[in-house]
């Protein structure tokens, strides 16, 4: 069975990260890639008018929640030189899913599992606040990493801690502690940790595609979204 397998038996039904399983949010498709047209229109360069954006895309669509971003190729990383540093190739491609929605939405754990890590990555357009969880499901073990948190979310949280499904982790952080985007959940699926402890990478370059889309798979087949 392979680990995209794995994330899909995990439940049967749709998972609330954002505000939990019990309150059901409208969520629409969000794409940030460089190919979308529609979206290249638009002026992102400030957290401000980046954030204005989201708002009136969630407006316009009456949803709660945009979300998408699985290995879209983007042009939001050219701001920022941490993404730019690796053998001169631009890591753009995205290895989470991004849920786009107001700070302080609550996050929840979507399954249950133990306090991995935890760390504040202050890098300019890096995660910010970020936590880890380690799952042990049928055997496997695999992580799930929250980020863009807020400080708040950092606050009392002590390695090997437990979380039942649905209990919360945090809220999610703004501009001024989250790497300066519009306030979202970077959402990523991993199953070789390597020696990462509160981060892990989000992005990486084509070269290293085939590698990193294998250990982190799209986190869709185990959140299940309904659109
Ligand atoms: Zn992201």
């Amino acid at each position: 069975m392979d680990f995209s397998e794995v994330l899909y038996k995990v439940s049967q039904h749709s998972l609330g990260v954002l505000g939990g399983q019990s309150l059901p949010k409208k969520y629409v498709h969000l794409d940030l890639s460089e190919t979308n047209t529609d979206f290249l229109k638009y002026d992102l360069s400030t957290s401000l008018k980046f954030g204005q954006f989201v708002d009136q895309y969630l407006m316009r669509h009456g949803a709660d929640v945009a979300y998408g971003g699985y290995l879209e190729v983007r042009n939001i990383y050219k701001r920022s030189s941490y993404f730019n540093t690796v053998d001169q190739s631009n890591r753009n491609i995205h290895l989470g899913i991004d849920l786009w929605s107001p700070v302080e939405t609550p996050i929840f754990a979507p399954i249950a599992g133990t306090l991995h890590s935890f760390k504040n990555n202050t890098n300019f357009g890096d995660y910010g606040p970020t936590i880890i969880l380690e799952h042990l499901y049928d055997g496997f073990t695999f992580y799930t990493l929250y980020g863009h948190l807020s400080l708040a979310s950092l606050e009392g949280k002590v390695v090997g801690q437990k979380f039942e499904a649905g209990t919360k982790l945090g809220t999610l952080g703004d501009a001024s502690v989250n790497g300066d985007y519009p306030p979202h959940l970077h959402f990523q699926t991993i199953k070789d940790i390597q020696n990462y402890t509160g981060d892990y990478p989000g992005v990486c370059a084509k070269e290293e595609l085939e590698y990193y889309k294998k250990n982190c798979p799209d986190p869709m087949p185990l959140l299940k979204l309904k659109k």
